[in-house]
């Protein structure tokens, strides 16, 4: 009986403290989400009512250029938080396990298309080539999903190389899988933080705090790449830059054909 006991007080302390672990992780987890939240709803803010403010006190001295640079600055700051509200709302779903994928057969220029229009001015400072044959032909993914992939890595790309630099994102088949890349000629991802990168509200330059990011975007760009049955990861680009490479072993497929039905 004394076994018995000994084993079942055993059993509760292990839960207890795996409870505890649980706990201070969640709650680590919820300081980050805080107080990266606060500062990524912030800084775009400030960027929007100081860009409002010009335009209504300094209307006059502006002329029709400053004023089009005041409006654009706006819609810029405005789409980024659109941007970061759609990857909180993203990994909710993600984290409920509630991200629900709408297949079907697209064209990955169009998507693409979308993606960097929505991206518009964070865009302008690098020439983007899309290396996407039409010999592709269409795949089966969630349109609206990948393009928020494809989104996440064309500004990661923008935010952390230089400006004047090419981006890149090429497609193909192998065999039944198809596989997207894209490249940029920033500082690349170090070996080491390569897994990494893909957690919750990893950073890999987190102190210098030069570029605005929460950590979120490639966490969420596995997910929907997961939810794919697909995989993510990071490799070197030609030069040193950084080379993501997504791979959906089913989106290549064909849609079988109904079988042909026996005849008695
Ligand atoms: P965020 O960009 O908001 O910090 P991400 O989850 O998109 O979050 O990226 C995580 C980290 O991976 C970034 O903070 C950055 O350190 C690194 N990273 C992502 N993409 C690139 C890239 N194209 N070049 C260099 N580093 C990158």
């Amino acid at each position: 009986v004394d076994q018995v006991a000994l084993a079942v007080e055993r059993t509760r302390l292990v839960a207890d403290l795996g409870e505890t672990r649980f706990l201070s992780e969640t709650e680590r987890l919820r300081q980050a989400l805080l107080s990266s939240v606060s500062h990524d709803l912030r800084t775009p803010l400030v960027s929007i009512i100081g860009a409002a403010s010009t335009l209504i006190e300094s209307d006059a001295a502006l002329g029709p250029e400053g004023r089009r640079q005041m409006a654009e600055a706006i819609r810029e700051e405005g789409e980024r938080l659109n941007r970061f509200v759609q990857n909180l709302l993203d990994m909710t779903r993600l984290g409920y396990g509630a991200l629900r994928l709408n297949l079907d057969w697209v064209d990955l220029r169009e998507v693409m298309g979308r993606a960097t229009r929505q991206l518009g001015p964070v865009l302008r400072d690098h020439p983007v080539d899309i290396a996407v044959p039409a010999s592709l032909g269409p795949i089966h993914i969630d349109a609206i999903l990948m393009e928020q992939v494809m989104a996440n890595l064309l500004d990661n790309a923008a935010k952390y190389a230089p400006a004047g630099t090419p981006i890149t994102v090429a497609a193909r088949r192998d065999g039944r899988e198809v596989v997207i890349e894209t490249s940029d000629a920033g500082p690349g991802i170090p070996p080491e933080d390569r897994e990494r990168v893909f957690d919750m509200f990893y950073r890999v330059r987190a102190g210098d705090g030069q570029r605005a990011g929460t950590g979120l975007g490639l966490a969420i760009c596995r997910g929907i790449v997961e939810a794919h049955g697909g995989r993510i990861k990071v490799g070197d680009a030609a030069g040193g830059g950084a080379r993501i490479e997504i791979r959906l072993p089913s989106a290549g497929e064909p849609p079988t054909p109904p079988a042909p039905e026996e005849t008695p």
